[in-house]
Formats: structure tokens, sequence, C-alpha cells
């Protein structure tokens, strides 16, 4: 009986044979590239056995051991790395893992096929661009041509670019986009990764912060500039005369003390914005702070010929505060209605309970009230802002630093308060905080 015995082509043969040489080829170059740590692990074994009794057969093992798994793990780890599984057969799965990682990404992630269609995109892309469709070429959201040219570009390039633009609609912001193929080597048909971060609150941050440092430094070199003349003065020209000495030394202490509120204010600004996140946990009761306003500052009111009158909740009004704070945002309120008022005018301190509504809280509302010259409309939205003064001259003559309302904004804020401001040019100006009341203690 003939058995048929199975039969190899020698086409067959000779493919074996290369695949063999070929993996014998890259073992041997892997074992070349990490010959010094093959070296290292086979001067180790040598000094164990010589040095602490290793049995030499366990020493050989463990080296052998070693060797192989740098061959292995190697080749394990190239295959992956070099890409060589067929790629199109490789994208509907990469596809649906790139999809997992966008969704777990915090930033907007788009992914596209190589003509510029969205084959998928997360949550912050979607509520990032509201005509972003799957399906949709890419510019139906995004339309900005270096954006687009970075898309088209991209299967040919074969690597990621960061290219930056600015959008109008629907709101104006800076983005910046990096367009990466996901490839390994030009890839024509490969799919493309966007990955968004929109600039624009990092900007804006950058910016007040040039802007603010260069505020702070021009407010303190003018009275810097005003000492150091009248030093070079008497130093020089006005050495031996007494009448200009005595003209200068009380302007050259009201410039020093000018420095000194400033560097105060700065402080007490940093000091509020390094807490902003911890809310203030003690018990207030507002009557103490308005108490303690009106002690301190019934001196000055006098002295600008003020009538300060100061009210009182009927019952204690608790909030959770910081009290130096509290005290702090009705001193610098009272402080400017006294600076900015009117000689031989009022200003009131008005408290008023507003009770809870629904589900609404109850709150807690003072009005520092005074019948100044008022705020002219188109100012209103800016005065908490640091620097910010309506009469520059003005705020300095009568000792302003121009964070006073960013001070109290901030405060105010860490204590999840409000502030609000009415005024009537002509008439008088209406600061109110409004702070929620800790019903049961
Ligand atoms: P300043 O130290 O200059 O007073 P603030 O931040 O306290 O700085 O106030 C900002 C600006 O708001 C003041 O320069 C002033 O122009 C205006 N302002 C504040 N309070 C009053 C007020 N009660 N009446 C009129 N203008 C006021």
């Amino acid at each position: 009986m003939g058995q048929s015995v199975p039969t190899i082509a020698p086409g067959q043969v000779a493919r074996v044979w290369s695949a063999l040489l070929r993996g014998l080829k890259e073992i041997a170059a892997r074992l070349s590239a990490s010959r010094w740590l093959v070296v290292a692990v086979a001067v180790i074994m040598v000094t164990l056995t010589a040095a602490a009794g290793l049995p030499p057969a366990i020493a050989l093992m463990g080296f052998l051991a070693f060797v192989a798994s740098v061959a292995l793990l190697h080749r394990y780890e190239s295959e992956a790395f070099e890409g060589r599984l067929p790629y199109p057969a490789a994208s509907a799965r990469e596809a649906s893992a790139m999809q997992v990682m966008a969704e777990a990404l915090p930033d907007p992630v788009i992914l596209l096929n190589a003509s510029g269609q969205v084959l998928s995109c997360n949550a912050p892309a979607r509520s990032l661009f509201a005509s972003l469709r799957e399906g949709n070429h890419i510019s139906s959201a995004i339309r900005t041509p270096e954006f687009l040219d970075a898309v088209g570009a991209a299967p040919q390039r074969g690597r990621a670019v960061t290219v930056t633009y600015a959008e109008r609609v629907p709101v104006g912001r800076r983005m910046a986009a990096t367009v990466a193929p996901i490839t390994r080597g030009l890839e024509p048909g490969s799919n493309i990764l966007v990955l968004l971060r929109d600039l624009t609150e990092g900007e804006r941050i950058n910016q007040m912060r040039a802007d603010f440092i260069a505020n702070a430094s021009h407010e303190l070199r003018t009275p810097l500039a005003s000492l150091r003349g009248f030093i070079e003065t008497l130093q020089g020209t006005a050495k031996e005369d007494s009448g200009a000495r005595e003209r200068f030394l009380p302007i050259m202490v009201e410039q020093a003390a000018r420095m000194t509120r400033l560097i105060d204010a700065l402080l007490s600004l940093s000091r509020v914005e390094m807490n902003a996140h911890v809310p203030p946990s003690d018990l207030v009761d507002l009557n103490e702070v308005l108490r303690q306003a009106r002690e301190t500052l019934e001196p000055l009111a006098l002295e600008n010929d003020i009538q300060l009158e100061v009210g009182r909740f009927p019952q204690p009004a608790i909030v959770r505060g910081d009290r130096d704070e509290l005290v702090q945002v009705i001193q610098n309120l009272v402080q400017n209605a006294l600076k900015y008022g009117m000689k031989g005018g009022f200003v009131r301190l008005v408290p008023k309970h507003i009770p809870s509504l629904g589900r609404q809280e109850g709150r807690y509302a003072i009005a520092v009230v005074d019948n100044g010259p008022g705020i002219a409309p188109e100012h209103l939205p800016r005065l908490t802002e640091r620097f910010y003064r309506v009469d520059v001259a003005s705020s300095r003559e009568k000792g302003g630093t121009g964070l006073g309302l960013a001070i109290v904004k901030h405060i105010l804020n860490r204590h999840r308060g409000e502030l609000m401001i009415a005024s009537n040019p002509n008439k008088g100006s209406t600061f109110t905080i409004m702070l929620n009341e800790v019903r049961s203690v």
C-alpha cells in the first residue's frame, strides 16, 4: 500500500530557511546590541561562583536564562515597535483603542482619517465645537487655513507638528493644535490624531501677571524717584538751606508712607490670594465686625468732617468667615467713602437680613452708602481691577493705592460672597456686600 509522504515544495524550504536565517541574524544583532549587559552578567556570575560559592551549574543556567530573555524580550518589543503588523488591518483596532484613550484625556482630541474626515472625538472636543460630527470633514468645525494645511500634509510628513491659530467665531480664542499622523514612517493612508489646547486663558493670565508687575513697579518707582530727588538736593545745592530742609522733609515722609501703604496692600492681596481656595471655617458675628470697623474709622471720619453712621443687625448675624478679613472689607469700603465722599456729608453702614427663599439661602447684606460725587457708569465694571482708578491723581493725593477694591473682591470670593456697586453721579455711591448666613450652629 502506498503511503502518501507529505511533500515540501522547494520554494517553501527556501522560505523557511531564509526566515530562520533572518531570525538568527536578528537575535545576533540584538545580543550584540546588549553585549555589555551580557558581559556584565557573565562577570557577576563568575564572581559569585568564585567568591560566594555559587555552584557553577546554577551560575551557567542563570547566565543562559538571562541571555535568552534579552534575545526574546527584545525581539518581542522591537517587533511591536517596528510595526510589522500590516497597517490597514490594524487600523480599525487602532482607531477604537485611540477612541478609548481619547475619552480618558482632559483636552480635546479628534481622530481623523487620511483625508480629514472625523472618525471620532472625545467629550471636550464635542463641547468645544458644536458642529463637530463623525463622518464630516474636519473643515466643517475648524476652518483656519494653518490648521487645515497641517492636516492635509500630515500623512506625507510622517511626524507630528504643532500649529497655533486664532479663532474669531463662536468666541475669540487662541488655540494650539498638535497634528500627528498615527504611523511609524511614511504611511500615506494613516489616520491622524489632533490634540487641541486652548491657549486663551493661559495667555490672559500671563498678560495680567506682566501688567501687574509693571503697574506695581511703576507705583513704587514714582515715590522712590521723588525721595531720591529730595535726598540729592539736600546733599547738594540745598546742603546748608534749613528752609528747604523744613519744606522737603514732610514731603519725604509722605512719599515714604505712600510706599509703605502700597507694600502693605500688595502683601495683603497676596495673602488673600494664597488662601483663595481655602474657605474660612470660623464663625463670625457681623455685628462685631461692624463695631470694630466703627471704632477704627471714627477718628478718620471726624478728620474728614463726615458723619459716620453705623447700623446693627437686630440679632447676632453669624457667617462663616475670617474676622480680620471681613473687618478689612468694611474698612476699605468705608475708607473709600470717606476719601471720595463729600465734606460735611455722611457715610452710612446699613445692615440688612435677607431671609432664605425657596432654595436660596438666607443672606446678610451690608451697604456702605455715601453722598459723594459718585462714579460714572462706564467705570463701574472695572473698579475691582488692580490699580484701576477713576482719577489717578485724586486717588494718589488721597493716599489711595488702587488696590483697595481688588482686595475686597478677593476676600469676598474666598467667602463665597458678593460685591455690588451702584452709583449715581453727583448723588453718591453704594457698595453692598452679601454673605451667606449660617443658620444652625
Ligand atoms: P484707591 O486706593 O485708589 O481708592 P480702590 O481700589 O479702593 O483704590 O478704588 C478704586 C477707585 O474707585 C478709586 O480710585 C476711585 O476712583 C473709585 N472709588 C472707590 N470708592 C469710591 C466712592 N465711594 N466714591 C467715588 N469713587 C470711588
